[in-house]
């Protein structure tokens, strides 16, 4: 079952044993492994069996998904760059050294879907997240440079239903200012505590200046050590 939200007091963290920098040495050794694609699913049937740690990630098309799990991994292209927003429907694995399953969600919120594209794609969504024991967390992403938008607001209740740890992780910090930055900060926490399932460490990350990659890649570490 999907781990949730640590909720009761005293209630311990994986890897909460360890201090900053363990982490980070963790997530560098966690990296350093070959990351291998593994296999593209259009519909659940295609889902592989859960086997390991997996660790997934969401958010609006265009939120910087793809360029975060580039950054993440180091490479250049494991996760395509989109110029147009929203083509990629699919669920892609990633397998991590065989230590974490790093699963790229379909983009959502893209206006041009359609209605019906839309319905089912949630449908699955929701049965994947539901329904997949090894799941440990999900990264929901959130653009820095923009509001919230009603999408992610009903993904968040989306993954409350299915009862499923997500983190809220804004992404393109180096294109906000700091101090706006820190009022954007602050307004996701006000959301994440809002929601059952959300965790209260929220992340701020850049794929292009490299801020908070290492301490992302510590937070799954912590996942797999966990
Ligand atoms: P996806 O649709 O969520 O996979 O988003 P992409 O990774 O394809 O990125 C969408 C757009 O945002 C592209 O034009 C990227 O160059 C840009 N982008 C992604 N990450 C960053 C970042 O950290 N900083 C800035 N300034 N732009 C970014």
């Amino acid at each position: 079952m999907a781990d949730h939200a640590p909720d009761a007091p005293g209630e311990a963290e994986p890897g909460a044993d360890l201090n900053e920098a363990d982490l980070i040495e963790a997530g560098r050794q966690l990296f350093a492994g070959e990351c291998r694609f593994v296999f593209a699913a259009q519909r659940l049937e295609q889902v592989p069996p859960p086997a390991g740690v997996e660790v997934a990630f969401a958010g609006r098309s265009n939120v910087g998904k793809s360029s975060l799990l580039n950054a993440l991994t180091g490479r250049r292209a494991l996760a395509r760059i989109s110029g147009s927003p929203g083509r990629t429907r699919q669920f892609n694995f990633f397998d991590l050294g065989g230590r974490l399953m790093l699963v790229d969600m379909p983009g959502y919120g893209y206006a041009a879907a359609s209605r019906s594209i839309k319905q089912d794609w949630q449908g699955m969504m929701f049965e994947y997240l539901r329904g997949r024991p090894t799941l440990r967390r999900v990264l929901l992403l959130l653009d820095a440079r923009i509001e919230v938008k009603p999408a992610d607001v009903a993904v968040m209740e989306l993954l409350d239903r299915a009862a499923v740890t997500y983190q809220l992780v804004l992404t393109k910090a180096d294109a906000v200012k700091p101090a706006a930055l820190g009022r954007k900060a602050a307004e996701v926490e006000i959301l994440a505590r809002k929601h059952p399932a959300a965790h209260m460490e929220m992340l701020v990350t850049s794929a292009e200046s490299g801020a908070g990659i290492a301490e992302l890649r510590g937070v799954l570490a912590a996942l797999v050590d966990g």
